[in-house]
């Protein structure tokens, strides 16, 4: 197969600096893309800044003859750091929304600034650097953005219930973009990572740790982002060279009422309650329409649709 590159391309990455970010940054630039290096520099849990992480991974690129610039802004400041790929490339064609930091506390103990800089990092940011990307790839018709879901998003984790939550908006934020941009051949998914980083150094065993190089997720990541792929509003999840999609299914359930008694009682619910929660039967759903169709072709099939 001809090698797929990305010449001519200008891709920004945030959280470059290290980890994901970083691989991603590597591999994109190695394959002809200009690459906007974005990295605050702080710590993991979203505190202080320095230019050193992305100055190093900026260095690296250009030393192996690649083509990068630094940008240091926080991805709050989304609109800044688009400016920076615009101000250096004059355009911005790939967007990958990797930053991330954690603030893991159980439950009870999550304080406001614990919740608002992890919704703040993950989802404001995602959402600045998107919204000030997408006027330029519409008028371009051409844009891939890519946004970084988590399985503590997907399933819960314990102690995760801010960034679960955050995690799991950037899903719905990727499928009502993905569903704007289509018609305009902006394109966005979603990465499921699970990777050796300086956010799972403790949380993971050495084992697995060695296992998990991020090197083995860049490729699925920037494959999402080449002209030659279809993908549109999915989740896939890749680790340790593995890659799949996640997706939606819906129960087939059951009707609660019939064309001879109208009536949902809370008894009825308790009766029906192992068939409406009995996945062995379920439907796949990709949108809305199909989930409302789903839903009114069960009511005809029963004679109950008024
Ligand atoms: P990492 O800590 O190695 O890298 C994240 C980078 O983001 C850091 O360099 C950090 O300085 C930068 N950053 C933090 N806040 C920023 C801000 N406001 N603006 C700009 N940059 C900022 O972590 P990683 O494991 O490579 O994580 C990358 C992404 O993948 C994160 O969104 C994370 O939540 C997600 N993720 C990682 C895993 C995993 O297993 N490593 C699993 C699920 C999701």
């Amino acid at each position: 197969m001809a090698e797929l590159r990305f010449d001519g391309k200008v891709v920004v990455v945030t959280g470059a600096g290290a980890g994901l970010g970083r691989a991603y940054a590597h591999l994109f630039a190695s394959r002809g893309a200009k690459v906007v290096v974005n990295d605050l520099g702080g710590g993991r849990h979203g505190d202080g800044s320095s230019s050193k992480a992305a100055d190093t991974v900026v260095d690296e690129i250009k030393s192996k003859g690649g083509t990068a610039v630094a940008d240091y802004h926080s991805v709050v400041d989304g609109d800044k750091l688009i400016k920076t790929a615009l101000d250096n490339f004059g355009r911005i064609d790939i967007l990958i929304n990797n930053a991330g930091i954690l603030r893991d506390k159980s439950f009870a103990r999550i304080s406001d600034q614990d919740w608002d800089l992890v919704h703040a990092v993950h989802l404001k940011g995602s959402f600045k650097t998107t919204q000030a990307a997408f006027p330029i790839m519409k008028k371009q018709g051409f844009g891939r953005i890519v946004m970084t879901a988590s399985n503590s998003g997907l399933y819960g984790n314990f102690g995760q219930a801010n960034y679960s939550a955050a995690k799991m908006g950037l899903i719905g934020l990727a499928k009502t973009v993905a569903i704007e941009g289509a018609r305009n051949n902006i394109h966005c998914n979603v990465i499921v990572p699970t990777a050796a980083s300086r956010l799972t150094e403790d949380i993971l065993p050495p084992d697995v740790f060695q296992a998990l190089n991020p090197e083995y997720i860049a490729p699925v990541v920037a494959y999402m982002c080449h002209d030659d792929c279809e993908e549109n509003g999915s989740v896939i999840e890749a680790a340790a060279g593995w890659a799949g999609k996640c997706t939606i299914i819906r129960a087939n359930g059951t009707l609660l009422r019939s064309p001879e008694s109208d009536n949902v009682s809370i008894e009825n619910v308790k009766q029906n309650w192992s068939k409406i929660t009995d996945i062995t039967n379920y439907s796949l759903l990709s949108s809305i329409q199909e989930a409302t169709g789903a839903l009114i072709e069960s009511l005809d099939a029963s004679g109950t649709k008024e």
